[in-house]
């Protein structure tokens, strides 16, 4: 009997940061080997995409694990960024995964050490009425992980000084999403820096933006001007309803 060659279901964790690495390519978000994607395997370990490795070659189980102690396993040695991954997944306990990227608008704004303030009320996306920017610290460092987490403080995503971005999420969906989110407000916030004259919100409505993103896009969110009306009715003549 001829053995069965591995697919993606097979490892489906380490599937999907392959996927999520390659979508990172796709959507405009990195090149080469910038950037590294981790996820939450169980309490103790997670899978975090190999160091220097072309994402189009790489295979999923070929992803390797690593331990909250610094022990991994596999072929591939781990991301040079594992203890931002490992320290995040430590002490933030509601972190699935995290997406570390090198995308343009907003590593052109990290690189004048600006944050992106309250410009837009997406903002609030990111959990807060800013997304900060951390010092910079060379990469791969333990002052470069200590710098993320307190920029990442109360928040899903900030800005790396002279380096990048660092978005965390439930999942690697919502990690990449957020990813690509700060990638547009780092567009919008170049674009009306350039216009001149950005006014910015205040706290209180940043406030009240962040209670209303509570329920946002949920199909149970209330409205006291709206009510569910029932099944769609049959168009009548003309195709109106
Ligand atoms: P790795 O290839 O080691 O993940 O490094 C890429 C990177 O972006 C370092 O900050
Ligand atoms: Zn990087």
């Amino acid at each position: 009997m001829t053995a069965r060659s591995s697919t993606a279901a097979d490892y489906p964790l380490q599937a999907a940061v392959v996927a999520t690495c390659r979508e990172i390519g796709l959507r405009g978000l990195g090149v080469g080997t910038s950037g590294n994607v981790g996820v939450r395997r169980d309490p103790e370990h997670f899978y975090v995409s190999p160091t220097g490795t072309p994402y189009e070659a790489l295979r999923p189980e070929d992803v390797p694990l690593v331990n909250l102690d610094g022990r991994w396993f596999g072929k591939l040695r781990p991301s040079s960024e594992w203890r931002l991954h490992r320290d995040l997944f430590a002490a933030r306990p509601e972190v699935g995964a995290v997406v570390h990227t090198h995308s343009p608008e907003a590593t052109a704004l990290a690189c004048t050490g600006r944050g992106i303030p309250a410009f837009h009320y997406m903002v609030a996306r990111a959990g807060g009425s800013d997304i900060r920017c951390a010092p910079y610290a060379t990469f791969g460092t333990q002052a470069l992980s200590d710098a993320a987490l307190q920029a990442l403080e109360g928040r899903q995503a900030c800005l790396l000084g002279n380096h990048g971005v660092i978005v965390v999420g439930v999942d690697l969906r919502h990690a990449l999403g957020l990813a690509v989110e700060v990638e547009s407000l780092a567009r919008q916030y170049r674009a009306a820096l350039a216009l001149g004259g950005v006014k910015l919100l205040d706290e209180a409505e940043m406030e009240r933006v962040l209670e209303k993103f509570r329920s946002y896009g949920r199909q149970d969110a209330v409205d006291p001007g709206l009510q569910c009306a029932g099944a769609m009715p049959e168009p009548g003549p003309g195709g109106k309803p």
